[in-house]
């Protein structure tokens, strides 16, 4: 079902509360990356521009429903007045007297952004009242906060019981891009998982079996996988009461028709440590006790670059090995290459999010893929097929 977006309704002299993810990261009270900010200025521009006052929503870390000063918004509404034509204003409450006289006193083009959601106990918990109480501020609710779109929080899924909401240009391209992969990905539909847990990614991976042709399984959760298979894995990071699952889904696949590729060798040290001894081997010969797989081998990397080559839409989620440490980040990085080299020749390829982006980022490839997503956990659970409550709260277009 398609979804309203900012373009759909009249902007003009209304005043619209907008979602937005500013959970940027700081360091003593300096931002250090302002890519989410960055992000979320096409929507807030196209709002201003049709002669709208925006109020802005967004939480910033994990203050737990108190007031604590490091994690104001305070950095964010400087850093935003320097980008933005407009005039941005900044309250430190999140409802209230000065909450509202500022937004009566807001004129058509300028911005307003309150404190911290999270300061409020009620945000994560979508307390009515909260929720009542911010869409009163407002006309029209803009939801641009695609990170959490996995959860039912009051400032982007309560707020619109009461006033309408609708997609900003974020989330129109989140949607857009990860439910044609789950919904109707070209074929072949290739996926690429990583990370640390198989347990993190079983109902992904089960939900994959009805749509992908190959699953490429890389990081620290493909020992899991080959030790269900009888392989000797030594001491790298297994979960032992995943095994079970581990088998039942190779089995599955097997019987639906998908492909699951798993690494035949890895990179292997005794410390998850930089510039300390590693060694390659094959898992056929297995890894000896007090070594650890850190990064899938040179052979993975050329079977798995095959494996992608031929791939019109690809879904990669999770680092292949340690990238955050360069001796381990070669199978990361040349994967990375491929999907970008196949996505030049008309491949769709989405990035997941989370540690795949950040990947993606050090490697200067974040450019190269048709969409990185800025949810980790929201397009994971869009992979698995759930409904997203932050996406189901946004009125749907009528034909
Ligand atoms: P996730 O959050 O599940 O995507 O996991 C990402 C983390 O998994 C990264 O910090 C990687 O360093 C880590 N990781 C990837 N491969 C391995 C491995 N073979 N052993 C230990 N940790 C790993």
């Amino acid at each position: 079902m398609e979804k309203l977006t900012v373009k759909d309704v009249d902007l003009k002299g209304k005043k619209v509360i907008m979602r937005v993810d500013f959970n940027v990261p700081l360091k003593d009270g300096k931002i250090t990356d302002e890519t989410r900010i960055k992000a979320a200025l096409s929507t807030i521009e196209y709002v201003l521009e049709k002669g709208a006052k925006v109020i802005l929503l967004s939480h910033l870390g994990r203050p737990k429903g108190e007031k604590k000063p490091e994690f104001s918004l305070k950095p964010v509404a400087d850093r935003l007045n320097e980008i933005l034509n407009s005039n941005v204003y900044f309250v430190d409450e999140t409802r209230g007297e000065k909450v509202e006289k500022a937004v009566s006193e807001l004129k058509d083009g300028e911005v307003l952004l309150i404190e911290n959601t999270r300061f409020e106990k009620g945000e994560t918990k979508n307390d009515p009242e909260l929720a009542k109480y911010w869409a009163s501020l407002a006309d029209i609710h803009v939801n641009d906060a695609f990170g959490t779109a996995h959860r039912a929080h009051a400032s982007n899924v309560g707020i619109a019981e009461y006033i309408p909401s609708v997609a900003g240009f974020l989330m129109k391209k989140e949607i857009e891009f990860l439910k044609k992969a789950v919904e109707n990905p070209e074929k072949p539909y290739v996926v690429i998982l990583g990370g640390a847990k198989v347990s993190d990614k079983i109902g992904v991976i089960n939900n994959l079996l009805n749509n992908a042709d190959r699953i490429l399984i890389g990081g620290a959760m493909m020992f899991t996988f080959l030790k269900a298979l009888g392989k000797k894995v030594g001491s790298s990071l297994v979960e032992e009461d995943k095994l079970d699952v581990a088998k039942e889904i190779l089995d599955n696949a097997k019987a639906k028709g998908v492909e699951i590729v798993l690494p035949v060798d890895a990179v292997i040290a005794q410390k998850i440590e930089a510039g300390v001894e590693k060694k390659t081997v094959k898992m056929d010969d297995g890894i000896s006790e007090g070594w650890m797989g850190l990064d899938i081998g040179p052979e993975t990397v050329s079977l798995f670059k095959d494996k992608i080559s031929d791939a019109k839409t690809i879904v990669w989620n999770g680092p292949m090995g340690v990238f955050e440490i360069d001796d381990f980040s070669e199978g990361t990085k040349e994967v990375a290459k491929a999907i970008a080299e196949v996505t030049k020749k008309g491949c769709t390829s989405i990035i997941g999010g989370g540690d795949s982006a950040a990947a993606a980022e050090k490697f200067g490839l974040a450019n190269e893929f048709s969409h990185v997503s800025t949810g980790g956990g929201a397009s994971l659970e869009l992979l698995e097929g759930k409904e997203l409550p932050g996406i189901a709260s946004i009125t749907e277009k009528k034909n």
